[in-house]
């Protein structure tokens, strides 16, 4: 029996909870009912945020604002090295501000301090790409229709965006949708988590700060129904960015339909590492390890299946659970957590749920299992289970929780059924030392992105979605603004036009 976690409270529970408006127009508000919401640190149980709770009302005040900074405003209409500079005052801004970001982060999210710093050094990259990005954006002409004729296609701003964001990496998930649909000169409306809004409001006082006209970006926290659902549904927003999970995103899409808007939709996904007998199984078993307990395996790449051969499967699988032994977890706030608390108890209930079913399917706890003790907040041990199947369900649906499942294979084709047996398409690895091997996993895996002999890596230069039902669209890569523009096209004619229609 594993000794309680001793959980130190931080200063912050010793102080009243931050308090947060709305952003709407360039001013900070309340909402206009006076609702607020309250989120307490899931690591250490304390009120740590207050914010003012949008609803229908303050949505259709701030998709008016940024309808009206797109129509009238400067921001679309500014030079593009205008808005880059902008957006680079930000990146700055935001990289002054580090520390204080993540440990919103951490106290909101319960995901551990080190880590979160990482996030946001991450996303400070990323303003700094969608704002070079910026001045890349054109269009296309063509002088090739006959000599009287001369045909353009210029790429414009798509108009009011609406961003939808999840819980588990809140200020990082913003920075890849935001700084791009800015550079394309669109203007938005953005919702992030009713659980971790804090680190979204401080990107409104850094935009305001860094010159952002008003009403450019407008900040509303509150609950998808009140909230989330009218920024899709009102007639003024022309594209919704969504990342959540498939089943909001389903609801999302058929919601946006009706008006024919452009989604973009970062989903689900169930993720396989596959491992061959000739990899290099140290750095593989880290691999397993990182992939499935990072971020408390709140993680939509998280490598929650591991599909190993079976002529390596027993030595290997000690070597990983030896070392699922030594993740720390416990305080988020302590440098040296790896594994921090669960979201929230309910979502914990609903991770330890699908453990025991597991269990009755017939899989076997190898490692962890069981939810730690702890004097304050929720936190599960780093679980592993083996004998998994591929019709149950912990191999085939979204655990969102620190739980491995253990799948084994005799053949390489074997081991491309099991990854693909799932509805979903967001990532898998392979680790092998054969170039052949890799190649065929690589080609041969339907999802969005394949980690070769590394894993769970990101870069603002590489397009990031999922296949199937893990999303549609890709963001960053050199094409996302374009994502937030409109291609519209343009005939020039010379002389006088022959060739009447009516003779
Ligand atoms: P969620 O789908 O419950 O919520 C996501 C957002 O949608 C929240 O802001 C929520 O308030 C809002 N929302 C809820 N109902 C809505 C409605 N009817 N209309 C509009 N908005 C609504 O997801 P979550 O629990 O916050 O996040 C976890 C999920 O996100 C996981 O499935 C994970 O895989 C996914 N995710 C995907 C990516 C990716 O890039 N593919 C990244 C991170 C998380």
């Amino acid at each position: 029996m594993n000794a309680p976690l001793n959980i130190s409270m931080p200063v912050e529970a010793s102080q009243a909870p931050k308090a947060y408006k709305l952003l709407i127009d360039g001013k900070h508000v309340d909402a206009r009912d006076g609702r607020s919401i309250e989120r307490a640190s899931p690591g250490h149980g304390f009120v740590v945020s207050r914010y003012a709770q949008a609803s229908a009302a303050d949505v259709e005040a701030a998709v008016q604002a940024a309808h009206k900074a797109f129509e009238i405003g400067p921001w679309p209409r500014m030079k593009a090295s205008e808005r880059a500079a902008v957006l680079l005052k930000a990146a700055d801004l935001i990289e002054t501000r580090l520390a204080e970001i993540a440990r919103l982060d951490v106290l909101e999210s319960g995901k551990p301090i080190a880590q979160a710093r990482g996030e946001i050094g991450g996303a400070v990259d990323i303003w700094r790409y969608a704002a070079s990005l910026a001045r890349t954006l054109h269009g296309e002409s063509y002088a090739n229709l006959g000599d009287d004729m001369l045909g353009v296609v210029l790429r414009e701003p798509i108009g009011v965006v609406s961003i939808i964001t999840p819980w588990n990496f809140p200020f990082l998930i913003v920075s890849q949708k935001l700084p791009f649909a800015l550079a394309a000169g669109c203007t938005a409306v953005v919702k992030p988590s009713e659980m971790t809004s804090a680190s979204t409001f401080v990107i409104g006082e850094i935009l305001l700060e860094a010159g952002l006209p008003a009403g450019v970006v407008n900040i509303l926290a509150g609950f998808g129904a009140d909230v989330g659902a009218p920024m899709v549904s009102h007639p003024l927003v022309e594209m919704v960015s969504f990342t959540g999970s498939t089943r909001v995103g389903k609801t999302t899409m058929a919601a946006a339909s009706d008006s024919l808007k452009k989604v973009s939709m970062e989903l689900g996904g169930k993720n396989g590492q596959i491992v061959f007998p000739d990899a290099d199984l140290e750095a593989a078993a880290d691999a397993a390890v990182f992939g499935g307990f990072f971020n408390a395996g709140e993680c939509c790449n998280a490598g929650s299946r591991l599909i190993v051969h079976e002529a390596i499967a027993d030595d290997f699988l000690n070597a990983v659970k030896a070392l699922s032994r030594k993740v720390r977890v416990g305080d988020p706030l302590d440098d040296r957590t790896k594994v921090g608390a669960m979201i929230s108890a309910d979502h914990m209930e609903k991770v330890a749920g699908y453990v025991t079913a597991a269990e009755t399917d017939g899989g076997s706890v190898f490692a962890g299992g069981a939810r730690l003790a702890s004097n304050a907040g929720q936190y599960l041990d780093p679980t592993i289970i083996r004998n998994v199947t591929e019709d149950m369900a912990i191999a085939r649906e979204e655990v969102f929780g620190p739980v491995l499942s253990v799948l084994t294979f005799e053949t390489i084709e074997k081991a491309l059924r099991i990854a693909n047996n799932t509805p979903y398409g967001l990532s898998a690895g392979v680790w092998s030392a054969s170039i052949d091997t890799c190649m065929s996993v690589a080609r041969g895996v339907r999802s969005g992105t394949v980690w070769v002999n590394t894993f769970m890596e990101g870069y603002p230069e590489l397009p990031f979605g999922g296949y199937k039902q893990s999303g549609l669209g890709r963001e960053l890569g050199k094409r996302a603004v374009e994502d937030y523009t409109e291609e519209k096209t343009i005939q020039f004619h010379r002389g006088q036009r022959t060739g009447r229609w009516v003779g």
